[in-house]
């Protein structure tokens, strides 16, 4: 996996590049209050390029039956544009099989898939799980469910004043108790891009599983499931300008396959009678209902996009654009910047002086720039730095140096108006 100071500075792409780009994005050129947005709330979800809103339109007009088992032809069709897209996520991922690829609603659902199953398949009382202190609640609610149900105990990794997880706490929790390590690879917070091939190693020399949460390193650095060595690996496609209601849970099969099923019904059966229901094979034992096959097509086309422009050439840009943004950011007085790893991906938090973020985040959005305030879900982190949360802007590859201009400037007044 490459670090940032690895990815070769020469893939930056041009500011012709972009304006190439910020035109596949109709959404951008809208104006909010009469000014022209300035969407910086990326980790919340990407906006979406036409190439995936025709997608999307295509396969309502051309490819919509109900997928699997249909005999005809629109059916078929249909299925085989979801199976398409499997290989097109495995191939994205660097998955060995394809089988490996499961759909599900987004990140949130592939943890609490994974929580169940692995919990009811390998968890017993008294053993523990592992997660870190910059997780998101979809990281760690699922964990506290299955913990809660089976006596389990969770254990939380601490982390520096920097934002990077402290690899010795990290190491002392790995015991022949621990069943399962699920850790973000990105933090939405912070913005920390977690050394995970390290801690899957670490974990693995113990026998123990890693989950990794990759909703917020997918869009943003390129991610080899095979090179780290993951054995579950997950993301959301709203969050790498796909469609919302669709995501994936990346298993390796052997682990996988040794999971029972999350929820029942639909394509998950192998034959069904009142005595005995015998299920299918992987990945479909793990997908119950009609899946979302207008939603998996659309993803393969957001990663067909993203993987044209190149997942290094996005994170230098991107890299490039949020060292300015911190560079202009730090030349505020009173500004306190919530995460400073120098491994970081395109999320900067910040605070100002005592100024509530909800209230720099308001002001902002009335001169039409789009960013987050809050816990962004992530209330334990925001506790354990005893701060009311953070203003967080999060970038795309889309966003300009112009944008951090017109973002700086108008912070200026803000903190202006609320001092
Ligand atoms: N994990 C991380 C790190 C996230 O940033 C998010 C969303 O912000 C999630 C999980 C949950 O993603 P979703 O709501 O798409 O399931």
């Amino acid at each position: 996996m490459l670090t940032f100071a690895q990815l070769n500075a020469y893939d930056m792409l041009s500011n012709e590049d972009i304006l190439q780009f910020r035109a596949d994005f109709p959404i951008l050129e809208e104006t909010i209050y009469g000014k022209p947005l300035v969407y910086f709330d990326n980790g919340a979800t990407t906006q979406k390029p036409l190439q995936v809103l025709s997608k999307i339109e295509y396969a309502y007009n051309h490819l919509n039956a109900n997928i699997h088992r249909g005999v005809h032809y629109l059916s078929q069709k249909a299925t085989e544009a979801h199976e398409a897209a499997r290989s097109t996520v495995a191939e994205f991922l660097g998955a060995e099989k394809r089988e490996e690829i499961i759909f599900t609603r987004g990140t949130t659902e592939a943890i609490n898939l994974v929580a169940f199953s692995f919990g009811e398949a390998f968890c017993k009382e008294g053993d523990e799980i592992v997660v870190t202190v910059m997780e998101h609640h979809s990281n760690i609610v699922p964990w506290q469910m299955v913990c809660e149900r089976k006596g389990l105990k969770l254990k939380v990794v601490p982390m520096n004043e920097t934002g990077e997880l402290d690899l010795q706490v990290y190491d002392s929790l790995l015991n022949e108790r621990t069943r399962l390590v699920a850790v973000a690879h990105v933090s939405n917070v912070l913005g920390t891009v977690n050394p995970i091939r390290q801690m899957i190693e670490m974990a693995h020399s113990k026998g123990i599983r890693v989950l990794v949460d990759g909703a917020q390193a997918v869009p943003h650095i390129p991610v080899n499931v095979k090179e780290l060595d993951a054995d579950f690996y997950v993301f959301s496609a709203h969050k790498i300008y796909g469609p919302t209601g669709i995501g994936v849970l990346y298993g390796n099969y052997d682990v996988l396959n040794a999971l029972p099923p999350y929820q029942g019904g639909g394509e998950m059966i192998d034959k069904v009678s009142f005595e005995k229901t015998t299920y299918n094979e992987l990945p479909f034992r793990l997908e119950a209902g009609t899946p979302d096959y207008i939603g998996s097509t659309a993803l393969a086309e957001a990663l067909r996009y993203v993987s044209a422009i190149g997942l290094n050439e996005i994170a230098v840009y991107e890299h490039e654009l949020t060292r300015y943004a911190t560079e202009k950011l730090n030349e505020i007085e009173g500004m306190r910047i919530i995460g400073t790893s120098e491994n970081k991906s395109a999320v900067i938090s910040f605070l100002v002086g005592s100024i509530h973020p909800y209230d720099i985040g308001m002001l902002l959005d009335k001169m039409g720039i789009a960013v987050r305030t809050g816990h962004h879900c992530a209330q334990p982190l925001i506790d354990s730095l005893n701060i009311p949360g953070t203003v967080r802007a999060s970038f795309a590859f889309y966003n300009t140096k112009e944008e951090v201009d017109v973002f700086i400037q108008a912070l200026r007044k803000v903190v202006i108006m609320l001092s």
